[in-house]
């Protein structure tokens, strides 16, 4: 029986990796472990708005207008085994695998625990309703993992812990304004988390 169930499962989710077409270990995986080790985390950020810089205190923008959106952190750069996934995401929706890395990136931040995981959608994403956007599941594949609820910016939010995440940051300016939305409601304190800092 068990063998039988592993031979449909196989047969629905071929087991190769997403990225490099090699056979992964379990028909779960997505990635193989050669692709999942290749992954590499960013580091820095500007002090101000938390793109990812080689080396100083604030990027050249901020330099001039601080776009003060910390606390921000962007997890990856847009490259490798990690846009295998996200391309994965936008085409099947499945958000698994990015959650769990969303959230070993949080615990590892100086970030306190959320109360509230609030995904930042766009006013317009062609080819995807409000619920089906990738931040959307990301922020539903989070909250399940951390235990709590997710919300859109409501009242819901005040006096609370607010995790707000993106699957792409490709403008500090939207980021910005979301914030300023959520921070209407009296949140405790506005966290961002961009899964990959296209900036
Ligand atoms: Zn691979
Ligand atoms: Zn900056």
């Amino acid at each position: 029986m068990y063998k039988l169930v592993n031979r449909i499962i196989k047969f629905v989710y071929p087991a190769y990796c997403l990225h490099c077409d090699d056979e992964v270990g379990g028909s779960h995986q997505l990635l193989c472990s050669e692709c999942l080790e290749q992954i590499e985390w960013l580091k820095r950020g500007c002090v101000h708005c938390g793109i990812p810089m080689e080396s100083g205190r604030e990027c050249e923008r901020c330099q001039r207008r601080p776009l003060y959106l910390q606390p921000h952190a962007s997890i990856f750069a847009p490259m490798g085994p990690i846009s295998s996934l996200h391309s994965d995401l936008l085409q099947t929706g499945r958000s698994e695998t990015l959650a769990s890395l969303i959230v070993i990136a949080f615990s590892r931040l100086p970030f306190n625990m959320a109360d509230y995981v609030v995904p930042l959608l766009r006013p317009r994403y062609e080819g995807f309703s409000l619920k089906k956007q990738p931040a959307a599941l990301l922020a539903k594949g989070v909250a399940k993992l951390l235990g709590c609820p997710t919300t859109l910016p409501c009242s819901r939010v005040e006096g609370e812990r607010v995790l707000l995440i993106t699957d792409w940051l490709s403008d500090g300016e939207l980021l910005r304004l979301k914030k300023q939305e959520l921070r209407q409601f009296f949140p405790k304190k506005v966290y961002s988390l961009a899964l990959i800092d296209g900036r």
